[in-house]
């Protein structure tokens, strides 16, 4: 099978077992979103959905954000890993958007990589999600799969993203990028595997029988 025809066949049998994910990040706008991607770095998103519906009643907008102080913000969010950090983007970025968006999340890849805390994964999840978009946010774990898929020989995000890009038609990026993160976690974990586990895995390679290991 050429890698084009295995990004086919995933492309195919995830179709079928997600036909229409939902969101994981719980969230009512672009702002609340653009949070909740934020406060998700190094943490489940069930952990960032039990304390965001806190934070909004302390603020759910730029405005209301910017004159909240750092420490009530910390004291909502303290049971996540990186909260001070977090606290400290959060009302960075709100500030940042009322002084120089209008109190709007822009929908602009440049414009969200210049917020404190935000990089290129978090701006490409707020371009898919809050704005349909197409944008291919590549965490670890989707990194993980297209390497044991036969989908990227990457050796960082960067290059997985630019492979995957080019092996899935750009409208179904928002959609697969969502398929794989939920494949990801219920079948294909960080640990060690032979490569024989799971479906797709057999499918694609289906006389592998080696330890299937992944390039950080
Ligand atoms: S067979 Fe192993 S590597 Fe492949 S998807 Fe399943 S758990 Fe992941």
């Amino acid at each position: 099978m050429t890698r084009q025809q295995r990004a086919d066949t995933v492309l195919r049998m995830l179709g079928e077992l997600y036909p229409d994910p939902p969101i994981p990040l719980l969230h009512r706008d672009p702002y609340t979103l653009l949070v909740s991607v934020v406060l998700s770095a190094q943490c489940t998103d069930k952990a960032v959905n039990s304390v965001t519906p806190s934070l909004w009643k302390l603020a759910d907008n730029p405005r209301a954000m910017s004159r909240v102080d750092e420490r009530d913000i910390l004291a909502v969010i303290r049971c996540l890993g990186l909260a001070p950090q977090k606290a400290k983007a959060i009302r960075g970025l709100s500030q940042m958007l009322v002084n120089e968006h209008g109190g709007k999340v822009p929908a602009s890849f440049k414009a969200l990589e210049e917020l404190p805390g935000v990089g290129h994964k978090t701006a490409s999840v707020v371009m898919s999600q809050a704005f349909g978009i197409p944008a291919f946010p590549v965490d670890t774990h989707i990194h993980r799969l297209a390497q044991r898929w036969g989908l990227t020989s990457g050796k960082n995000v960067v290059q997985t993203e630019a492979d995957l890009k080019k092996l899935f038609p750009r409208e179904t990026w928002n959609l697969v990028h969502l398929q794989i993160i939920y494949y990801g976690r219920e079948h294909c974990t960080a640990r060690g595997c032979d490569g024989t586990a799971c479906g797709i895995c057999r499918t694609l390679y289906p006389t592998r029988r080696k330890p299937v290991t992944t390039k950080k």
